[in-house]
């Protein structure tokens, strides 16, 4: 089920559960009070990544308190993206792009991976999942991905486990189309691995291609960025063996 565009939709830590209210965090407050004015009253949908989405109403006990009461739930907590996605850094302003954009388009998982060219670092863990959340809160979706600790690539393949498939995008494949190698997976359980702004470089090409569990794909004849190659593989693999289908 899509979501409702026209709702104000807020992630929230408390439990959801009809006609049991609760207060709202000291951000949602000034939002909801001051940018948005919301009267006594008013609704907006709410979802904490558990409980599924809930139609909520406002009051006021006091100027300074704000309590939201779920009314009743608008839908159901659907099961968890399985996606996972292992990128390596970018620096602050596109890192955070790359994150929306990813669980916009269904990463369940965000995982990064430091490569030997890789540029950016990952400064906050909590910056990533508030880009998580705010990408989550405009597109209407409740699962809320995780967010890993950054971990070294050679280090993640040592112990990766077997049943789950790697789509590499690899800048040099020697063909265009990303179709054939996708359409020959049979696993269910599915990683992407984007590369740096400087690419992988060639011991870490031969590492990835020599490993069963790994497929690598071409993304067409140009060379992309690495948010936009994201974003390039997602769609291609929730068409073809994704939750597009
Ligand atoms: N500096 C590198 C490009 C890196 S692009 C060079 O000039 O070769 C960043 C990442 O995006 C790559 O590591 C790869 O994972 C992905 N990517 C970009 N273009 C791609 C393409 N045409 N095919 C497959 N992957 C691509």
């Amino acid at each position: 089920m899509r979501a409702n565009y026209r709702m104000q939709r807020l992630f929230v830590e408390p439990t959801l559960a009809a006609n049991v209210d609760f207060e709202a965090s000291r951000d949602q407050f000034h939002y909801l009070a001051n940018v948005l004015r919301a009267e006594e009253g008013a609704e907006v949908l709410v979802f904490n990544g558990r409980d599924g989405e809930w139609r909520a109403r406002l009051s006021y006990p006091t100027r300074k308190r704000l309590l939201l009461t779920p009314l009743e739930q608008t839908r159901p907590q659907p099961a968890a993206s399985d996606l996972h996605y292992l990128f390596a850094p970018l620096k602050a302003g596109r890192l955070d792009y790359l994150v929306q954009k990813a669980v916009e388009m269904g990463a369940g998982v965000l995982q990064p991976v430091m490569t030997q060219h890789v540029q950016g670092k990952i400064t906050s863990v909590d910056r990533i999942e508030a880009n998580v959340i705010e990408a989550a809160e405009q597109c209407g979706i409740l699962g809320i991905p995780e967010v890993r600790s950054p971990r070294r690539l050679e280090e993640l393949l040592q112990d990766w486990p077997a049943d789950r498939r790697i789509v590499f995008c690899d800048e040099g494949h020697d063909s265009q189309n990303p179709l054939p190698a996708l359409g020959e997976i049979e696993e269910r359980k599915l990683a992407l691995l984007v590369g740096p702004e400087g690419g992988f470089s060639d011991a870490e090409r031969a590492l990835l291609r020599g490993l069963p569990f790994v497929t690598a794909i071409p993304l067409g004849p140009r060379i992309l960025r690495a948010d936009t190659a994201a974003v390039a593989a997602m769609a291609v693999i929730q068409a073809t063996i994704g939750d597009w289908k």
